[in-house]
Parts: structure tokens; sequence; C-alpha cells
């Protein structure tokens, strides 16, 4: 048996969606998106979303929409994708990294104060795994010392902590569509804000910072446009519109199956020793974007190859960012600098979770894991 680390949920119908799309004269950003990004938002319980290339392209242009560049400090998390930080640098500020949790992995909202500087421009927190960030706390923060919150929730679309969504106490919030991701285009991304004039100024960011969109000029008369700001060249297309439609219309249904796979797995590892699982904070609503158990650091190697020997995919999320050869090169980090980061990060592995995995398939990574972690 071999069992994928990921298939996506792409259908007949959002393929046809998107053949629609390609049998039309309007490929690029148009009025596909549009519906999109209203869906999206509404969703979310947000006033406005815009439809980007990839979560990196979003993170990025909310940095630059508040206007956050070189001797700038932005405090965020050691255990991401290096999207994360790289926004960060290509923004031209400093990332400052902050520990994380045991339990869940995410940045430890208890330590997020200590590192304020005169330079800390904003905080951006990643929802790690689909579990929401304690967002009162990083608010409650932001809010003594004028920071901007962008949040990283390109694991976290469907999240919900103490009655609050993803993005609706951030100033910012940046979805990815990547191809692994619960919903996805292959490649793509969004950003939900709610202030109207970032929005204004994210639709021209994402398009050169041009002040007519492409759409803008087929379907109206001809007028010349203009570039009042410098941008870059970040926006969605008609193609991955059509082809998220559908799913975010499943979104829900999608959820529920990894959901019941989620705690199918929690009640088969919990009883295992030799296995540590990340925490559900109670009352919160987790996305279940990824499965991962802890084992000890020197076992987990092994562990991945013995897993993959018996057909299972895996995947390692993440080795912390800062021990990346760039940030040690570049930054001095070493080895010690972030305990509990390394620590998850030396012993995680991420196991399948998609709707299309089958009962049948659980059980045979259910049964693998735990004679690899046993024998
Ligand atoms: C996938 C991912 C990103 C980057 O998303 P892209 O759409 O590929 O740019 C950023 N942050 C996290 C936590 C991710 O998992």
């Amino acid at each position: 048996m071999k069992i994928e680390f990921f298939r996506h949920n792409i259908g007949e119908e959002d393929i046809d969606r998107a053949v629609e799309v390609l049998h039309s004269i309007f490929l690029t950003t148009g009025s596909v998106v549009g519906e999109l990004e209203s869906g999206l938002a509404a969703y979310l319980d947000a006033p406005h979303a815009i439809g980007v290339t990839s979560c990196t392209a979003a993170l990025h242009l909310c940095l630059l929409a508040w206007g956050i560049g070189p001797g700038d400090e932005v405090i965020t998390t050691p255990l991401s994708f290096c999207a994360t930080a790289n926004s960060v640098l290509h923004a031209g500020a400093r990332p400052v990294f902050v520990e994380v949790e045991e339990s869940t992995g995410n940045v430890d909202a208890s330590l997020l104060e200590a590192a304020v500087t005169e330079r800390t421009r904003a905080i951006m927190p990643v929802h790690l795994y689909g579990q929401m960030c304690d967002m009162k706390e990083i608010r409650r923060i932001a809010n003594k010392y004028n920071l901007i919150v962008i949040e990283d929730a390109a694991h976290c679309i469907e999240g919900v902590r103490d009655g609050v969504k993803v993005g609706q106490l951030g100033d910012a919030a940046c979805f990815s569509f990547y191809a692994t991701k619960n919903i996805t285009s292959g490649e793509g991304g969004a950003i939900t804000v709610h202030d109207e004039g970032k929005d204004d100024l994210l639709r021209m960011l994402r398009l050169h910072g041009i002040d007519k969109s492409a759409a803008d000029r087929y379907t109206k008369k001809y007028r010349h446009w203009d570039m009042p700001v410098l941008g870059w060249k970040y926006n969605m297309d008609n193609i991955q519109a059509a082809l998220l439609a559908g799913q975010l219309r499943r979104i829900d249904a999608l959820w529920a199956r990894r959901d019941a796979l989620y705690r199918r797995y929690e009640d088969a590892f919990s009883p295992v020793r030799g296995i540590t699982l990340t925490e559900t904070v109670p009352g919160s609503r987790h996305a279940r974007h990824l499965f991962t158990i802890q084992v000890a650091k020197e076992k987990r190697d092994s562990l991945l190859l013995k897993l993959q020997e018996r057909g299972v995919g895996v995947a390692v999320n993440y080795r912390p960012i800062h021990l990346l050869e760039y940030y040690r090169e570049h930054f001095g980090y070493r080895e010690g600098d972030f305990p509990v980061a390394e620590k998850i990060g030396g012993g995680t592995i991420s196991l399948p979770l998609y709707p299309l995995l089958s009962d049948e398939e659980a059980g045979h990574v259910i049964r693998a894991v735990t004679e690899a972690v046993t024998s």
C-alpha cells in the first residue's frame, strides 16, 4: 500500500470552472477573482479580501502597505515555513524570533512583550498546523506598543479561538492556496484587511502600484492609468480563482473530514509511548491542516525512513527557520537559541491528513506508525 502524503481536492466541477475561464476572453484578474474575494471575505467575516499569487506575496505586500522596511523589526516565530521570515527580509526589515509554546508550537504570547524594542513595527504570528495563536493577548500587546499585526494564516482559513476568527483581531491576515494547503489552486494566496484605505492600496500594490487594473481597462472606456506607488506583480488570475471557488464552498465539509481523521489519529496515538501530540486549545476550532507527532530527536530521521518503507508519505513541518543556513550565516543564529522550537522541529513528523484519505488508509498509517515507533 502506498499512501501519498497529500492529495488535493480539485474535482471535475472545479476543473470545468477553470475550463470555462479558458474558453472566455479574460484570463487575468477579473470578475472570477472578484467573486472569490467576496466569498472569502464572507466566510471570514472580513470587510475586504484581495487575491494574490501566494501567501509569501500577501505577507510581503502587507509589510509594504504599512510602510515597514529598512531599520524596522518584525516579531515572529522560528517554527514556520521560511516564507514567514523571508517576507520580512523581502521588505528590507529584520525578523526577530520569539520562542514557541511547547503544547502547540505557536509563538508564546507571554514572551512577546520582552522582544519589543523601539524599532519594532509589527507582530507576525503563524497559526501553526491550523491552531490559532492567542490573538487576544497578541492584540493587547500590539495596542500597547502601537504595532501592526499581520497573521500568517497559511494553515488556518477555518480557525476560531475565543470566539474570534482568523483575521478579525489582526490588521491583516494572509492565506495560501499552495499545492498542499487546505484549498488550493497550485499556487495562490489572499489577504483580508479591515481598513478600506489599505484595501485600495493593497489592490494597487499587487499590480505594480498602478491605479487601474486590466479589468478596469477592459470593461470601461479607455483611460490613461498612472502609477502612484511602486508595487509588485502579485495579482491572482481568473484561472486560479475558478479552481478555488468550489473548494471554498465545500470548505467546511472538507474540514469535517480532516477533523474526523485527526481525532482518529489522536485516539490511536495518545496511548503510544514515545509519541507526543500537539494540543488543541479547548474551546477553539483547529483548522486541522497538519497532523504531527513528536518523537525523540535522535529517533526522528530513522522513523521517517521506516514510514516511507512502509508506504506512508511523510513531511517535516518544520526545521526551525533560525537554523537554516542563510539565517545562521547572516544573523549568527546557533543551536540552543530557541530550544523549544528546536525540540519540536527536531522531533516532528507530519502524517497524511486530507479529505480523500480513506478510513482504510488511515488505519494503515496508524499501524505503520505504531509498529515503527515501538519496534
Ligand atoms: C505555505 C506557507 C507559506 C507560504 O505560502 P505560499 O503560498 O507558498 O507563498 C507561508 N507560511 C506558512 C506557515 C506556510 O505553511
